[in-house]
């Protein structure tokens, strides 16, 4: 009875100004986007940074014990 009030959900082709393509969870099949997170050096240098961080803190917690 309910069937159809759930929207149908696909796997949507995202694909972004830059030509990068990807898919992403969607009620839309097809998506266009105008930045992605591979063209936005904003948002992947953020990313990258908050990474390289944490692994490096990691490793200097791990190399000197103080992961207690
Ligand atoms: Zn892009």
């Amino acid at each position: 009875m309910q069937e159809n009030i759930q929207p149908k959900y696909y796997q949507a082709k995202v694909t972004c100004n830059c030509g990068n393509t990807f898919t992403a969870g969607s009620t839309k099949p097809e998506i266009r986007v105008e930045i992605c997170s591979k063209c936005h050096p904003f948002y992947t240098g953020n990313q990258k940074v908050l990474v390289d961080a944490g692994g490096r803190v990691d490793k200097f917690n791990k190399k000197y014990g103080l992961n207690k």
